[in-house]
């Protein structure tokens, strides 16, 4: 077992020491939450293996602060941060999504209506450069570094520790489901708990264009019932029928790590079967292992300016209309600096909508793109996370192409980590070096 400085000198000492300029990409233990592409140069790149940096170093439950290695998983976090009472500010809802990936990815859930991602509650890396030096980026001190590591997909160097802050949470999540029959009056929802803060989480599902569902969510320390959607029960169906529910605070984070929208297997009797083995980490690394022979469902995380959301759910209705959609507001508290000028002045918004579809099976059309060319129209954002089919100056009017390559010029001059739109829209699309 080597000490988190003996990780580091290791990974440091590799990249120093490396001669050859062609891409690498990183081995992590757990599988990755991106959407499997069928020839993805990053399975056949030289490998830098950081897969045991995922020990949670310390918890100050006085600073309500978290030390820990990019490889913890959030489902070992926050079984660690309970047993003091405290939760991670944001945590996502998949089992197995690391906090490296989380900053490197770009996260959220249903605490982004307050607190935006899970990056927003980060106050240090520790980043090993592509040239093997060691940096500790605070807001502060190497601030661009630090402000352009979240979302850039490990271009910028590789994040081997992270600081964090922490909040309290109670036993229990109760939940309202709160029904509206138009875009309109959920908006009118939303926005009401956005601007109030009355509640603790927010996230919800869109039905159809009249059923839409908003999941409201407090801390509670008592509890009448409780369910648990591990295993025989799936999540999401519930959302449509329920009206209150309750569920253990760790239960509550990956309520939706059998499937967002798209459970598999939905009865009763393959749940009893196969419900337990079937979580999110799983169903990701058979899709990874079938990419080439099985066409995999559309998978896109859409950001909707929420002044934007009834032009585009009019569009959406007409072009695509898969439902339903799991939607989960987002507060942008600041500006990011990966947002290009031109960006940030065509959407200036502070609350953001993230629409994510899941389990689309059709292809008659390259709805990706599709999306893509709409979302460009009206100021929006598709993450990173599935097929990108932007052109290289479409992508640089959204992400800021200044801010980018001043980092990428200190911590990876020589490109042997990608830059973000090779990495993101062409080697994983099968092309390029
Ligand atoms: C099917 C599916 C469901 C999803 N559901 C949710 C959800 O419910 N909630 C949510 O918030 N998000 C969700 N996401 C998105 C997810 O949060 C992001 O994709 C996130 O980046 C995944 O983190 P990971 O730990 O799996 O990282 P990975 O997928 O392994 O990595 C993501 C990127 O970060 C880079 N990276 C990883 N570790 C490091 C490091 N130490 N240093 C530098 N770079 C690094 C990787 O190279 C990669 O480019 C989902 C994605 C998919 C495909």
């Amino acid at each position: 077992m080597l000490s988190h400085a003996e990780k580091v000198g290791r990974v440091s000492g590799q990249l120093r020491e490396r001669k050859s300029l062609a891409p690498v990409t990183l081995k992590k233990k757990g599988v990755s939450h991106q959407m499997p592409k069928p020839f993805d140069k990053k399975y056949s790149d030289e490998k830098l293996d950081i897969s045991d940096f995922d020990d949670i170093l310390s918890i100050d439950p006085a600073e309500r602060i978290c030390l820990a290695e990019p490889g913890v998983s959030f489902s070992d976090l926050v079984a660690a941060t309970l047993k003091h009472g405290l939760v991670p500010m944001t945590v996502p809802e998949h089992k197995g999504i690391t906090i490296g990936g989380a900053v490197a990815g770009g996260s959220l859930e249903s605490m982004s209506y307050k607190y935006g991602g899970f990056h927003d509650s980060c106050l240090e890396y520790e980043v090993v450069t592509a040239k093997g030096d060691v940096l500790t980026c605070t807001p502060e001190k190497d601030s661009l570094i630090f402000q352009m590591l979240h979302s850039t997909f490990g271009t910028l160097g590789i994040l081997t520790r992270l600081k964090f802050r922490l909040i309290p949470a109670q036993k229990y999540v109760k939940i309202v489901y709160e029904k509206y029959d138009s875009i309109e009056s959920y908006k009118a929802g939303i926005l009401s708990h956005y601007e109030k803060h009355d509640i603790d989480f927010m996230d919800g599902m869109i039905f159809s264009q009249n059923n839409c569902v908003l999941s409201t969510g407090y801390f509670t320390d008592k509890a009448p019932f409780s369910h648990s959607y591990e295993w025989t029960r799936a999540y999401f169906p519930t959302v449509q029928k329920g009206k209150v529910d309750y569920i253990e605070t760790a239960d509550y984070f990956f309520r939706y790590d059998n499937g967002n929208t798209d459970v598999f297997p939905k009865s009763f009797l393959g749940r009893l079967l196969l419900g337990k083995f079937l979580g999110s980490s799983t169903t990701l690394k058979l899709a990874e292992k079938l990419r080439k022979v099985m066409p995999l469902p559309v998978t896109a995380d859409l950001f909707i300016p929420f002044s934007k959301l009834t032009d585009f759910m009019h569009w959406y209705g007409k072009n695509v209309d898969f439902f339903p959609l799991w939607c989960v507001p987002y507060r942008l508290g600041r500006k990011y600096e990966w947002m290009s000028e031109q960006f940030i002045k065509r959407s200036p918004d502070e609350l953001f909508i993230d629409l994510a579809i899941y389990g689309m099976r059709r292809y008659d059309k390259n709805y990706y793109r599709l999306i893509e060319e709409e979302l460009i129209r009206i100021g929006g954002i598709k993450a990173l996370i599935s097929s990108n089919y932007f052109t290289e100056d479409e992508f640089w009017t959204i992400w800021n192409r200044d801010n980018y390559f001043k980092v990428k010029q200190q911590t990876d001059p020589d490109n042997i980590l990608r830059d973000l739109y090779e990495k993101t829209c062409v080697a994983a699309m099968g092309l390029g070096r």
